[in-house]
């Protein structure tokens, strides 16, 4: 089969791989109908986390199991599946307690040794604490499929960061970083019933997107000025919740700055950079938590599934580019160089 690869910075390259076979008895193979690029994929694309030359790539697929091993009850050939962005067994205590990004036996896909998402097959371990099912009328529905692609990672991410957040019914909610992540956690606020949208951005396509998910007020300025600007909107006081969808030092401090005294910061941006942009005095004296951390979508999904089945909330928006799986470089330079805000893949 043909899958991307990544053999140095800014070096994807699509190209011949083994066909993915049943190793275990708990695996399924998946044919991959839809997958994506993730912003943290480009934290890889441009050398700041280390990759092996000739490591897979993509963490995000939906696809049809095209084979399933012995000890696999719950999926068949044919089924039309999702895929969270990190496998899990589905039994262990960290499973159970919906934590499946702990289980000691979960795994990313594209890790060495591993397949990736974009790719046009995936082995899936432990398929059944793993996948999930999707009606199978949603395969000839192209726009449902689509939407239905953001569980894998952005629509759970940022109902992560709205559930660190605090986000409640009433709640006035602020969003840092405008992509894609960024853009759900207005969706997921939205879903929880905050009042109040402010979402940070200076990008109109983006800022657009936002509105359409919910946001009531958009912030261009940044730094201090988005500080400010915030604090005038909400009385002087900042948001109750605010979700942190970028993950820099800077990122951090304007989400500490826009949070109101006693409120929560939701952080799901992959933290990279040396300082953290956290000051625990600052966040003692005002009461401020913080919760969040890698996302664990497994657990979100059979929430989220119904309400993007019947429309009540549709996250397609966040893709404006689709490629084939030849274009799959191409994408990561259209999202590295921001002209896109997220890259659909149809291999
Ligand atoms: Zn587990």
């Amino acid at each position: 089969m043909r899958a991307t690869t990544i053999h140095a910075p800014y070096d994807l390259r699509v190209e011949d791989v083994p066909d993915p076979v049943i190793k275990d008895s708990t695996d399924v193979v998946v044919r991959v109908l839809r997958a994506c690029v993730c912003g943290s994929d480009l934290w890889a694309y441009r050398g700041e986390s280390a990759r092996q030359p000739g490591q897979r790539i993509g963490h995000e697929f939906l696809g049809i199991v095209e084979e399933a091993g012995a000890d696999v009850t719950g999926f068949a050939s044919g089924d039309l599946v999702v895929a969270p962005f990190v496998w899990s067994d589905g039994t262990c205590d960290y499973c159970a307690e919906g934590l499946h990004t702990s289980c000691p036996r979960g795994g990313f896909w594209g890790s060495v040794g591993s397949d990736g998402g974009q790719g046009e097959a995936v082995r899936v371990p432990f398929a059944d604490g793993t996948l999930v099912k999707l009606p199978a009328d949603a395969a000839s529905d192209d726009h449902l499929l689509t939407a239905l692609l953001a569980l894998s990672d952005v629509l759970g991410t940022g109902h992560h960061a709205a559930l660190g957040a605090g986000v409640r019914k009433g709640s006035t909610v602020a969003v840092v970083g405008d992509g894609a992540v960024g853009l759900c956690g207005v969706l997921a606020a939205k879903r929880l019933g905050a009042d109040r949208i402010i979402a940070l951005g200076r990008h109109t396509a983006r800022t657009d997107i936002a509105r359409a998910f919910g946001a009531t007020d958009v912030v261009a300025e940044r730094g201090v000025a988005a500080e400010a600007a915030v604090r005038e909107l909400t009385g002087g006081q900042g948001a109750h919740a605010v979700i942190e969808a970028v993950g820099t030092e800077q990122s951090m401090r304007t989400a500490v700055a826009i949070t109101r005294d006693g409120g929560s910061i939701g952080y799901v941006g992959v933290p990279h950079g040396s300082g953290t942009g956290v000051d625990l005095s600052v966040m003692f004296d005002r009461n401020i938590a913080l919760r969040g951390g890698v996302a664990p979508v497994r657990a979100y999904i059979p929430e989220l599934l119904p309400d993007v089945l019947d429309g009540t909330i549709d996250p397609s928006p966040v893709f404006d580019l689709t490629v084939g799986l030849d274009g799959v470089p191409g994408g990561y330079r259209a999202m590295d160089e921001r002209t896109a805000l997220k890259v659909l893949v149809k291999p």
